[in-house]
């Protein structure tokens, strides 16, 4: 069995969950938009399916959640959604250098449509300053959009100070909450965020469902036109075996969050205790203030890629980023805002945790990633002769 460390980039769906969404594949299969029996018992899944999820981040009405096709929608619908509703008021929208993918990607387009997009830098943790967001506020203002915590180095943002400074300006604050969910507890009335992006996977629902959190006022302007549902903010007919999985993972996700990100805090301390022992390691991000199931190391000399390989050798699965940006030959974009040379976030290794993980897990990983980093370095032309001479001494 391989040792799975990478929770970021994809979580098994809950077999409590599976169990759940089963009945909604050929069973009771209606769309909700039907004015029949089977129409009818969808509207009712449909409903209590959305009051879950308000729960699950508190909100006080069901009304505030649309469905959505995932968090990339979300973001979508979210940022552009709300740019096109504000146009009017301003043109200006400030996001953070190291968001998703997603959320960049929006802002180049939302760019092509004329707005201006300013992204507010981060300290070498990859937490944002609180100041410089402050400075970049202009009249025309009408969205921060900054997300919870990093999906790579699980820092985690002052999204109460980021709050406080929207309502005072009377900006809206969107927030992606992906890299979070599983492990941070939401609780919209007590961090009142305008928009918030939710996504089912992360809390180990089915993958092609998520959720947008609007505020109670909150109006965006629809990005897929069709039929009108979700209260005529999402048209298309609903993913029902999704929403009820989504459903079913919210519930369970709010009575076991506390307990299970404690547990996973335990192995990941172990974890980078561990790591850390590797001599020129070190860890990316903020030692304290970070997501429970995140650690993410550099190591000097080598390439990530080069020990993602050799650890999948040993059957020990990670990455060395983003799973949405992996395919570019780019080094992160997260890491150079923290400040880390292009070759030093090169050299990344992203080991995320969750629900399955066990303590053997861990364990695996520290077993063979000492060894694994020795041998690599003996072979790059990067390491320093000291460490060389070092390392071949240890070898014999
Ligand atoms: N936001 C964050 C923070 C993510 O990590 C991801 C990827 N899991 C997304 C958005 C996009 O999610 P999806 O690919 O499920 O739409």
């Amino acid at each position: 069995m391989s040792a799975y460390l990478d929770y970021q980039a994809a979580k098994p769906v809950d077999p409590r969950v599976f169990e759940a969404m089963k009945p909604y594949f050929n069973e009771d299969f209606g769309n909700p938009s039907s004015l029949h029996n089977y129409g009818y018992r969808a509207t009712n899944t449909l409903e209590e399916s959305r009051r879950k999820i308000a729960e699950f981040i508190n909100a006080p009405s069901p009304d505030n959640i649309i469905f959505t096709s995932g968090a990339t929608e979300s973001n979508n619908l979210g940022v552009i959604g709300a740019a096109l509703r504000n146009k009017k008021k301003g043109n200006h929208i400030i996001i953070s250098e190291i968001e998703h993918i997603s959320i960049l990607n929006i802002g180049k387009f939302l760019e092509r449509q004329g707005f201006i997009v300013s992204k507010v830098p981060v300290d070498r943790f990859g937490i944002i300053n609180i100041n410089k967001l402050e400075r970049l506020i202009t009249d025309k203002t009408i969205l921060i959009s900054v997300s919870t915590a990093s999906n790579e180095i699980g820092s985690l943002q002052p999204v109460e100070e980021i709050v406080a400074i929207a309502q005072k300006k009377k900006i809206w604050f969107h927030s992606d909450a992906v890299a979070s969910e599983s492990t941070i507890p939401i609780d919209v009335q007590k961090v009142p965020f305008d928009l918030l992006t939710l996504s089912s996977n992360d809390i180990y629902g089915p993958r092609g469902i998520g959720a947008l959190y609007l505020k109670k006022g909150v109006r965006v302007n629809p990005i897929i036109i069709g039929g009108g549902q979700e209260m005529g903010i999402r048209s298309g007919s609903e993913n029902m075996p999704g929403i009820a999985g989504f459903a079913k993972a919210a519930e369970i996700m709010k009575t076991e969050i506390n307990e299970e990100a404690t547990r996973l805090k335990v192995l990941r301390d172990k974890l980078i205790r561990e790591i850390l022992k590797i001599p020129k390691s070190y860890l990316n991000g903020h030692p304290e203030q970070r997501t429970p199931n995140n650690a993410n190391f550099r190591f000097d000399y080598i390439e990530g890629e080069s020990l993602l390989l050799s650890l999948k050798d040993e059957k020990v699965e990670v990455a060395t980023g983003s799973a949405c940006s992996s395919k570019t030959l780019e080094p992160s974009h997260t890491l150079i805002s923290c400040g880390l040379l292009h070759e030093e976030a090169h050299g990344s290794l992203l080991l995320s945790l969750g629900r399955y993980t066990e303590e053997k897990d861990i364990d695996k990983i520290v077993e063979v990633l000492p060894g694994i980093v020795r041998r690599l370095r003996i072979l790059s032309p990067l390491t320093s002769s000291d460490l060389l001479k070092k390392l071949k001494e240890e070898e014999n």
